[in-house]
């Protein structure tokens, strides 16, 4: 009996894993995506969506160079998705109020943006009509950044999903992957709860819970959870533009339908809303934007973020074995970053140059 051996095998089926897939079998390679659940449905699906121009918070070059890339990617790939699959992720630039504490960090942003070559426009009191929003939030410490864009987390996963399968990738639902078998140095098979998987490369790409494979790799991955808190509501559509003050905004559906993210918790895989997070998110809405006050509360939900210690991600070769290759911990940019991910993992692992170099982000820089 002769034993199925796919090119390349990707344990998580997220945003990341997908996104890589689909590179892959664009390229005819034979590809199988695992999933423990359904793919798509865990940090991927609960993400607000938003995909910056680029990168202005990290100093570093590759990541900013990443950002850049990936958000000019956006609106070829959700145009390919949609003509395969018939599907709209909703991808558009709605632009972005950014409210910051001073006016000399507004001042510092504005010109960090510039220098990679973004418009942006500083905001006057004036401005908060054509936003909706309090006076306060124009003063002195906000501006707009035109190019801010955003997709709908789980019609851009179904899409994908459906494209992937188009393009004759292997998804594999409902079986958790427990242990990673290894012979002479190279990655062999994936062992599920339902079966043994072999191909010839690997690549691991389990969001916040690559780190369950450290003990089958013999290698410290030091990737943990970080949990988002999110609340719906369904509005009248008031606000058009993303509204952004430190880490938690609003994002604003084409529908009507408005996000209040997020919180950033280190509690592990807790799986829940809590009443503190859920209030403050809500009176963080309303004193932006006091005419959400009588919004419907339509739901709430989790995910957990893939966080690492210097809050770069891990993307590369998964040293010291041969045929394996990691992709995670994009933190709170997987979804922007998905696009750029997909690329040069296939570049990698197509054994080409990656046209951005990945030396900062290797899986081995933390032992
Ligand atoms: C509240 C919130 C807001 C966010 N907002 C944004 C945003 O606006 N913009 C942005 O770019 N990013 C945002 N993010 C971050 C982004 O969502 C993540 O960085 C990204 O989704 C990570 O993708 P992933 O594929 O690595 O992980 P996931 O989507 O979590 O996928 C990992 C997959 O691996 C599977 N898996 C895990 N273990 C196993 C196993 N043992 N066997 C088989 N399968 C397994 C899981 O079932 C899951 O499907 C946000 C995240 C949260 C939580």
């Amino acid at each position: 009996m002769s034993v199925n051996v796919d090119d390349v095998l990707i344990i998580g089926g997220g945003v990341v894993g997908l996104s890589i897939a689909l590179e892959l079998a664009e390229c005819n390679l034979t590809v199988r995506v695992i999933d423990r659940a359904r793919v798509g449905q865990e940090a991927s699906w609960a993400g607000a969506g938003m995909i910056p121009p680029g990168e202005i918070h990290f100093e570093n070059e590759s990541y900013r160079k990443m950002a850049r890339l990936s958000s000019q990617m956006w609106p070829a790939i959700s145009e390919k998705i949609r003509e395969r699959t018939g599907i709209d992720n909703e991808y558009h630039t709605c632009g972005a109020v950014i409210v910051t504490s001073s006016s000399s960090q507004r001042e510092a942003e504005q010109q960090a943006w510039k220098k990679q070559g973004i418009q942006t426009e500083q905001l006057a009191a004036r401005d908060c009509e054509r936003f909706q929003v309090a006076p306060s939030v124009c003063e002195d410490g906000a501006y707009f950044l035109a190019e801010q864009s955003q997709t709908r987390n789980p019609r851009h996963l179904s899409a994908l999903k459906q494209a992937c399968l188009l393009q004759g990738v292997s998804i594999t639902e409902h079986q958790s992957a427990r242990l990673i078998e290894t012979r002479a140095g190279k990655l062999t098979a994936v062992i599920t709860d339902a079966g043994r998987y072999q191909a010839n490369q690997f690549v691991l790409a389990a969001g916040a819970w690559s780190k369950e494979f450290e003990q089958s790799l013999r290698l410290s991955l030091p990737v943990f959870p970080v949990r988002g808190q999110i609340v719906l509501l369904k509005t009248e559509g008031q606000i058009k533009q993303i509204i952004e003050q430190k880490k938690r905004y609003l994002v604003p559906r084409r529908d009507g339908r408005l996000l209040i993210g997020a919180t950033e918790e280190h509690v592990g895989f807790i799986r829940q809303n809590t009443a503190c997070a859920v209030r403050d998110l809500i009176q963080f809405a309303t004193g932006l934007a006091p005419s959400l006050s009588e919004a419907a509360v339509e739901k709430c939900w989790v995910g957990f973020r893939p966080g690492s210690p210097d809050k770069l991600p891990i993307l590369g070769r998964l040293e010291p074995w041969e045929n394996g290759f990691i992709a995670t911990s994009q933190y709170r940019a997987g979804l922007s970053l998905s696009p750029v991910t997909g690329r040069l993992m296939r570049q990698l692992i197509l054994n080409e140059t990656p046209e951005i170099p990945l030396d900062d982000f290797s899986s081995n820089r933390f032992s």
